[in-house]
């Protein structure tokens, strides 16, 4: 689903992914951990196409992300290809980043009836079904104000969901949630993971990573230092960096 490979990005002198090496399959959940400034959210960004990969490659949905190549030359997307790409790929950030003046309902709906065209009536049918997943469906005719933290991360989650995505990418999901919100958010996420969605979450949450994780990636300084399975890198950390980063979080 994802292949990174030497991926680099700078933001004007400042490099921030210097090489990437980094793979996804199938039906994966892949977790990502690494300290503040490391390129994780620089990474994702990538990932959907928010931000240009300037050396490397990247594959992502069969697609080389941002490029055609036809006659033997790469051609850049025009950004209509670029949202019909982003369609295919939901992202939940730290911040729920819910539109303020619209319900729940309202804000799972909105994407289907703008992006893909689909009628407003089939747009809320389907909406209510994904909040009922995520456990709103009494919350469905509420604002964000309304809800608390881990109910507005719930609906963004299911937002995300309402497009069918085939890749759900998660920047810290749950890191500006107050203590007791943090389950029912890695819950929903948790059921996700089982139902077979490809994943790339980073978290610091080490015993989701370590319960749903296929894999658990730790990133340093642009690059890739260490990646298996969480029990392996968990248990068996090689690298010094990743040992000292483990320390702080553990
Ligand atoms: P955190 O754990 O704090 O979220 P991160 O690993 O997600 O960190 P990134 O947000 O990818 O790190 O940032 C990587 C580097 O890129 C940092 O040095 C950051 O200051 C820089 N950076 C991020 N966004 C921009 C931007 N829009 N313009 C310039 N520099 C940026
Ligand atoms: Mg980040």
């Amino acid at each position: 689903v994802v292949t990174a490979s030497g991926v680099r990005m700078s933001y004007g002198d400042t490099q921030v992914l210097n090489g990437v090496d980094f793979s996804v399959a199938p039906g994966e959940v892949s977790c990502v951990i690494g300290p503040s400034g490391s390129g994780k959210s620089t990474f994702l960004r990538c990932v959907n196409g928010l931000e240009p990969v300037l050396g490397g490659s990247l594959r992502v949905l069969g697609e080389e992300v941002g490029y055609d190549l036809r006659d033997g030359k790469y051609h850049p997307w025009s950004p209509k290809r670029f949202a019909a790409f982003r369609t295919k790929i939901g992202m939940v950030f730290q911040r729920f980043n819910l539109f303020a003046h619209q319900t729940a309902l309202e804000n799972v709906a909105c994407a289907p009836v703008h992006v893909t065209g689909v009628s407003a009536a089939q747009a809320r049918e389907t909406a209510m079904e994904h909040l009922d997943q995520v456990g709103l469906a009494d919350h469905m005719h509420k604002r964000p104000h309304q809800l608390s933290g881990g109910q507005q991360q719930r609906v963004a989650i299911a937002r995300a969901l309402a497009m069918n995505p085939t890749l759900m990418l998660f920047d810290e999901p749950t890191s500006a949630l107050d203590p007791e919100l943090v389950d029912e958010v890695l819950e929903v996420m948790k059921r996700l993971a089982r139902e077979g969605m490809t994943m790339i979450v980073v978290t610091h949450e080490i015993g989701f990573a370590r319960e749903v994780g296929d894999t658990l990636t730790f990133f340093d300084e642009g690059v890739v230092v260490e990646q298996g399975t969480p029990g392996e890198l968990l248990t068996n950390t090689r690298q010094a960096r990743t040992k000292a980063f483990l320390s702080s979080v553990l």
